[in-house]
C-alpha cells in the first residue's frame, strides 16, 4: 500500500496534480516528475523532493541560468516581430498594471540608510539601485558566477541559500529582506522563512515574490508553463498559499501585489512554451497540457485574461509583510 501524501501546511491529503514527463534540458533521461496539490491551501509540491541541495544545484549547471549575467534579456537569435506579434504585445502592455519589485517600492516601506538583503540577488541589479539611494545593501546568491559579477560592482554578496542565511548574517540585522522567485526553489521553505524572521529587526519588512500558479497562463499551459520550472522549482504557490505560509512563519501581511502580464505575450516566451509543449507531447504528456502553446491560442488567452481579476491575470504574486514589534 502506498502511503498517502499529506500537505505540509495543514496535514490534509494531497491530490495528484500534474505529471511532467521529463526535463527538456536532459532529453536522454526518462524520469517523470509528479506534482501534488492541496486544494485547501492552494499549494503544490514536487514528490519525491530532492534530498540534498547538491541535486538542486545540478540543475543550474545545465545551461546558462538567467541570473548569471546582466545580458540575459538580450538574445542574438531574435527574429524581427510580425505585425500581429507586435499588436499582441502592445495590447498586453496597455493592460499591464502590475507592481514591479523595484527600489522605489522598497522606499515606501523601508527607511533610508536602513540595511537591506536581497536573497537570490543574481548579479545585484536591485542592490546597486538601493545602494545609490543610501541603503546599506547585502546579498546572498547560490550561483558563484552571478556572485562574482555582483562583487565586481562593489556589492557585499555572500554565496549561499536562504536555508543557511543565519550562517552568514547575525540575528536582527536587517530592516528589509527581499526574495523574488526564490521560495519556490527552496528545499525547505519553512526553515528559509524561519531564518528570514531571525535575521530581521523587529518591525522589519519582508517582500517575497513567487510564480502565481492560479493565473490563466499557468492553468492553460499546464506542464509547458514557463514558470512551472520543474526541476528547479520544488514548491508551487498562489496568492493564498504564499500569504498563509508567510503568516504561519510569524509575519503580518501588509499587502499583496501582482506582476507579469505583458511578458506572457512576448514571442520569445511563447516560443519557449511551444517548445516545451512539443517536447512533452512526444512523451505522451497530453493530459498535462490543457491547450497547445502557440500564437493563436495566445490571442484567446489575452481575451480571457484581459479583464480577469489580478490573481488570474498576472504570472507572479508578491506578499509584503512585516514582523511585529
Ligand atoms: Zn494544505
Amino acid at each position: 500500500m502506498t502511503q498517502e501524501l499529506l500537505c505540509p501546511l495543514d496535514n490534509t491529503p494531497l491530490r495528484k496534480w500534474l505529471s511532467v514527463p521529463g526535463d527538456r534540458r536532459k532529453p536522454s533521461e526518462e524520469t517523470d516528475y509528479q506534482l501534488y496539490w492541496c486544494e485547501t491551501c492552494q499549494y503544490g509540491t514536487l514528490h519525491p523532493l530532492p534530498t540534498q541541495y547538491e541535486e538542486v544545484e545540478d540543475f543550474y549547471k545545465i545551461d546558462d541560468y538567467y541570473t548569471h549575467s546582466d545580458q540575459f534579456q538580450k538574445k542574438d537569435n531574435q527574429k524581427p516581430r510580425t505585425f500581429l506579434e507586435k499588436l499582441l504585445v502592445h495590447i498586453a502592455w496597455k493592460l499591464d498594471q502590475g507592481t514591479e519589485i523595484t527600489a522605489s517600492l522598497l522606499e515606501k516601506y523601508i527607511p533610508h540608510q536602513g540595511t537591506i538583503c536581497d536573497i537570490g540577488c543574481g548579479s545585484g541589479r536591485l542592490l546597486s539601485t538601493c545602494q545609490k539611494l543610501g541603503y546599506q545593501v547585502y546579498g546572498l546568491e547560490p550561483d558563484a558566477e552571478a556572485k562574482t559579477v555582483a562583487v565586481s560592482k562593489g556589492l557585499q554578496v555572500k554565496q549561499g541559500i536562504a536555508e543557511d542565511l543565519s550562517k552568514h548574517f547575525q540575528e536582527q540585522f536587517f530592516d528589509g529582506i527581499v526574495m523574488t522567485h526564490v521560495l519556490e526553489h527552496c528545499l525547505d521553505p519553512i526553515s528559509a522563512l524561519a531564518n528570514i524572521k531571525k535575521a530581521l529587526k523587529p518591525k522589519g519588512i519582508f517582500i517575497c515574490e513567487v510564480p502565481n500558479n492560479d493565473c490563466i497562463g499557468a492553468r492553460w499551459t499546464g506542464a509547458s508553463w514557463s514558470h512551472l520550472g520543474v526541476l528547479s522549482h520544488l514548491h508551487f504557490f498562489t496568492e493564498n498559499s504564499l500569504a498563509s505560509c508567510i503568516e504561519k512563519a510569524g509575519f503580518q501581511v501588509l499587502s499583496t501585489q501582482f506582476r507579469g502580464y505583458c511578458r506572457q505575450f512576448i514571442p520569445e516566451n511563447i516560443k519557449i512554451e511551444q517548445q516545451a509543449y512539443e517536447f512533452f507531447s512526444l512523451r505522451n504528456g497530453q493530459e498535462s497540457l490543457p491547450i497547445k502553446s502557440c500564437a493563436s491560442t495566445r490571442w484567446m488567452m489575452l481575451a480571457s485574461s484581459a479583464l480577469a481579476s489580478a490573481s488570474r491575470k498576472y504570472d507572479s504574486v508578491s506578499v509584503i509583510s512585516c514582523l511585529p514589534d
